[in-house]
């Protein structure tokens, strides 16, 4: 991987850029004290061969999406969007056209590596580009389970058509600056779309066109909080935060409060929640919990 060739098994199966970030970063693991800037989706990024629990993390996701993926291609269930939404997994692509964004939340599974910013200042990618390479790499990944015991041949057919595109697990989606064109060229495909912003920049959620369903990270529900968990870089992130969820309550379409619980970090505020819940008025509530800051995304 650090001579520009192929990977393990991960590189392989990997759908989506943020996932081959992190396959090539479980590659580089080897050389600890190596570095090497690459392209990875929309931006260019020097990852740090220093391990962190964060490359366990990373490979632990790839795991649950292949066994989740294995499993409707079996003609089983799918992960909790299929559960909620009807959304199957085997036709659900996992994207991001960022993987900066403005927060270092002490969860994030990133591993601290990636690069933050306040406004984008890094190398771009078109919208076409990244979204050719999705289709193909997430094509290429239902393809590597033709054969395998179970798989039902009809499911494979079905999966090389994606019919929905999450734009989350890292980064901030709506920081890449032509993420309008990026979600028009998703719908154009008629290829749903759930995308994930971190409460950070209202005037993007205001101006983005919809979406199939648009979340809102809400990891805090007071200014303190938010501060220790997010570790924003704003200065005004806690107005940027209620902004954020005022900017969702107007929007004419499906939205979502996503809340990441922690012991001992947030999980104390259920009035705080109840009381944002009112600003920001969303139509679905989502709530991730877990009692270890580590493992909680
Ligand atoms: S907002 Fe998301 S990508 Fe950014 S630091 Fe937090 S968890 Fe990581």
């Amino acid at each position: 991987m650090l001579r520009g060739g192929g990977g393990c098994y991960k590189h392989a199966f990997s759908s989506c850029w943020c996932m081959c970030c992190y396959s090539r970063c479980c590659a580089v693991a080897a050389a600890a004290t190596s570095t090497r800037s690459h392209r990875v989706g929309a931006c260019v990024v020097t990852v740090d061969a220093a391990r962190s629990r964060r490359l366990l993390q990373a490979r632990v996701l790839i795991v649950l999406m292949r066994v989740l993926l294995q499993s409707m291609l079996r003609g089983g269930g799918g992960c909790y969007k299929h559960a909620f939404y009807g959304i199957e997994s085997h036709r659900c692509m996992e994207a991001t056209p960022s993987l900066a964004c403005a927060n270092k939340c002490v969860f994030c599974w990133r591993h601290h590596t990636n690069p933050v910013g306040t406004e984008w200042r890094w190398l771009m990618d078109e919208p076409e580009f990244i979204l050719q390479g999705a289709l193909d790499n997430h094509c290429k990944m239902i393809k590597e389970f033709r054969g395998v015991p179970g798989v039902l041949p009809g499911r494979l057919i079905e999966g090389a058509t994606p019919q929905h595109c999450a734009l989350s697990l890292v980064g901030e989606p709506i920081m890449y600056p032509r993420i309008r064109k990026f979600v028009q060229l998703l719908h154009s495909r008629h290829i749903s779309t759930f995308l994930v912003t971190n409460a950070q920049f209202p005037d993007a959620i205001r101006s983005i066109d919809p979406v199939t369903q648009l979340y809102v990270s809400v990891d805090a529900s007071s200014k303190e909080t938010l501060k220790k968990v997010d570790r924003p870089l704003f200065r005004d992130f806690w107005q940027r935060f209620l902004d954020s969820l005022q900017a969702l309550a107007d929007k004419r379409q499906r939205t979502v409060f996503r809340l990441t619980i922690v012991k001992s970090w947030n999980a104390d505020e259920i009035q705080g929640y109840a009381d944002l819940v009112e600003i920001g008025k969303p139509e679905f509530i989502e709530i991730k919990a877990t009692r270890s800051r580590v493992t909680a995304r």
